[in-house]
């Protein structure tokens, strides 16, 4: 009865969440205690603990789980595996918290400044004063933000094949090509299920996080000098060698981008007494040298300090490990597809060719080293992040050496406006109150500023190779109207968590359908 564009058109991507995930049965009254921001979609219902290790303890006595936190931190990840769903009182949609469960497919709400975490006594505070302790159950809907007091009725998702019949439609349509943000075989796996093609981003910093891989990372982080950080990279080589081999293998025939590390420091280290006690015990360490340690590394503002390629610079070894795993795990997993892998190698936070030009140096010798060893060439692009101003107001000249590019609107955001991406929570929902911005930029991409720079970088990016490749990976690779955006900057690629990539594929059939019919919806 219409053309399958229109029917395409038709379908709000958001809605494919129904899909995905449960959700609450919009016929039911809800007893809202507090709110914060939709961080990862579907909603979830829970006795609420409020420490990881609870979270472990209560789900395998067969009970679902939230798990309540001030924030996370990458001690909490198996309680996060746990865990049915994750609220957090701080943090924004670029937060650990947000990113991991977003990753997993987990619903999760953070930033819910409306309401207090008592972790002495464990107790939650709601709105009106309501208070609730451990055991307690609530609900999370982290499609709206809202935190709901005890059980409600859900709706179950379910795909059908008519899914996939609208999906190859959308699949017809669109000109961009789909990516995911995957950091582990799991997550690879579940994009690839959902259509993903390829992969955009693989932080590998997050490969660090799960079970006791976590002490040989904080190890090399805490190392006081290169012999101490090169024991520390000889434990972590055979682990990325072996997840990247798995990871190659399951995305053989598409391409996958993997970047160097890139760790906010404040993401990694333990902050509090206890924690430091409990992993100065796990590191064989005594607590005082911990700490000690930990203050001399001390950033003021982690998220402009010692990471992205910064870390590459000071300490090159970490490259080469990197590196080396790399390429190593591309020879493995070729021979085992009888494909050659179709790789990417991102640089973080560059701002200056220079930065670019002596972390590819060192990429481009341990490729040599690999080749001359295993007598296989291995073909890779070298590429980097943009996500600071100057790398994109000097696309031009980083292009010169950059083969691709990847726009980090997290990052790009943060430092367009000087808003740091972890606080901004506590005040962007008072902007948006007194109309002072509409969106928030973290989630939809300000297209007359941040958005600028994208086009400009683009351009610039261009004029010097014109087959430059520009992706986005940012959290807004997700989101329909900075997709539509991208459609627009002739960007080849978005790139999202896993459980979005069905989104992104609507998303970008309708922006290119919309575009083919000079709509710009998003010019408001
Ligand atoms: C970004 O900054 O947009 C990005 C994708 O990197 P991260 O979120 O890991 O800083
Ligand atoms: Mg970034």
């Amino acid at each position: 009865m219409i053309e399958e564009e229109e029917a395409v058109c038709r379908i709000e991507p958001p809605s494919l969440d129904q899909l995905l995930h449960p959700t609450i049965d919009p016929r039911v009254e809800r007893h809202v205690i507090g709110s914060g921001l939709p961080a990862s979609p579907g909603a979830a219902t829970g006795e609420i603990v409020f420490t990881a290790e609870e979270a472990v303890a209560v789900e395998a006595e067969g009970r679902k789980v939230i798990l309540v936190r001030i924030e996370t931190s990458p001690e909490d990840i198996h309680g996060m595996h746990a865990a049915e769903g994750i609220l957090t009182t701080r943090g924004g949609m670029t937060s650990h918290a947000a990113v991991v469960a977003r990753g997993m497919g987990i619903p999760c709400v953070v930033g819910a400044g409306s309401m207090r975490v008592d972790m002495r006594n464990e107790v939650l505070t709601g709105i009106a004063g309501i208070t609730l302790r451990r055991g307690d159950i609530v609900t999370i809907d982290g499609s709206s933000g809202q935190v709901l007091k005890g059980a409600v009725p859900m709706i179950q998702p379910a795909l059908s094949g008519d899914f996939g019949k609208l999906m190859a439609w959308a699949d017809k349509t669109r000109r961009m090509s789909v990516r995911t943000n995957a950091d582990t075989p799991q997550d690879a796996r579940a994009a690839r299920s959902f259509g993903a093609e390829g992969i955009g981003l693989c932080r590998t910093e997050h490969m660090f996080f799960e079970g006791d891989r976590i002490h040989d990372m904080r190890e090399m982080i805490l190392a006081e000098d290169e012999a101490g950080r090169r024991t520390a990279l000889a434990k972590l080589l055979p682990m990325q060698r072996s997840d990247f081999t798995e990871l190659f293998t399951i995305m053989h025939g598409l391409p996958v981008t993997i970047r160097l590390l890139d760790p906010p420091l404040h993401e990694f280290l333990p902050k509090t007494e206890d924690e430091i006690a409990d992993v100065a015990a796990a590191m064989g360490m005594e607590p005082a040298f911990l700490a000690r340690r930990i203050d001399a590394i001390h950033e003021f503002n982690p998220m402009l300090g010692h990471r992205g390629c910064r870390l590459a610079i000071s300490y090159p070894e970490i490259a080469e490990m990197q590196a080396r795993a790399i390429f190593e795990a591309a020879v493995a997993a070729a021979e085992t597809t009888g494909e050659p892998v179709e790789l990417e190698i991102l640089v973080p936070l560059v701002g200056l060719r220079a930065e670019l030009d002596y972390v590819k140096g060192v990429i481009d010798r341990v490729a040599e080293d690999v080749t001359a060893e295993t007598g296989r060439t291995i073909a890779y692009l070298a590429g980097t992040m943009i996500e600071l101003p100057r790398a994109a107001i000097r696309a031009h000249v980083i292009a010169e050496t950059a083969e691709f590019f990847s726009f980090g609107t997290n990052d790009l955001t943060q430092t367009t406006f000087g808003m740091s991406r972890d606080d901004a929570a506590a005040f962007i929902p008072t902007y948006q109150r007194k109309g002072i911005i509409e969106r928030d930029p973290f989630v939809s991409l300000d297209f007359d500023g941040v958005g600028e720079l994208i086009r400009l970088a683009a351009e610039r990016g261009r004029r010097t190779r014109n087959d430059l490749k520009l992706g986005i990976c940012g959290e807004h690779g997700g989101d329909p109207a900075s997709i539509r955006f991208c459609e627009d900057a002739d960007l080849d690629y978005v790139s999202c968590s896993p459980f979005r990539v069905p989104i992104a594929r609507l998303a970008a059939a309708q922006a290119a359908i919309d575009r083919r019919n000079g709509g710009v919806a998003w010019m408001g």
